[in-house]
């Protein structure tokens, strides 16, 4: 199990606290304003949409989140025109932006057939 860290400073006992700014977990001090980044990176999860595959076809249930946008987008799996659509945020080096449409009826996850026709 994890072990006690304590301040290099003022040896007072470390306490684990996520750290928004760097996406990580850090052991800070209470009592002077030390901090380690301890060694558990996986405290810090991403959001449902950063965590989505890049991979089409994935199940998910986005379909049902009612925060997204819904657009006409007739769903390449069964025919339906009605899917929620979010944009691409994962972090690959090109900058268009892609939108990833999801069924609301099949949960079938695609983009854009005219961006992917673009694509080589
Ligand atoms: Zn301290
Ligand atoms: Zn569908």
């Amino acid at each position: 199990m994890a072990s006690l860290h304590f301040c290099s400073e003022c040896n007072n006992l470390l306490y684990p606290k996520a750290d928004p700014q760097r996406r990580i977990m850090v052991y800070a001090c209470r009592i002077c304003p030390y901090d380690e980044i301890g060694e558990n990176k996986c405290v810090y999860r991403n959001d449902l949409l950063t965590v989505t595959k890049e991979q089409k076809g994935v199940t998910t249930d986005l379909g049902t989140d009612p925060t997204l946008a819904h657009s006409n987008m007739t769903c390449p799996n069964c025919g339906n025109q009605d899917s929620v659509f979010f944009q691409d945020q994962s972090k690959r080096k090109q900058t268009r932006m892609t939108l990833f449409f999801v069924c609301v009826k099949c949960n079938y996850t695609f983009t854009d057939p005219a961006l992917e026709s673009q694509e080589t």
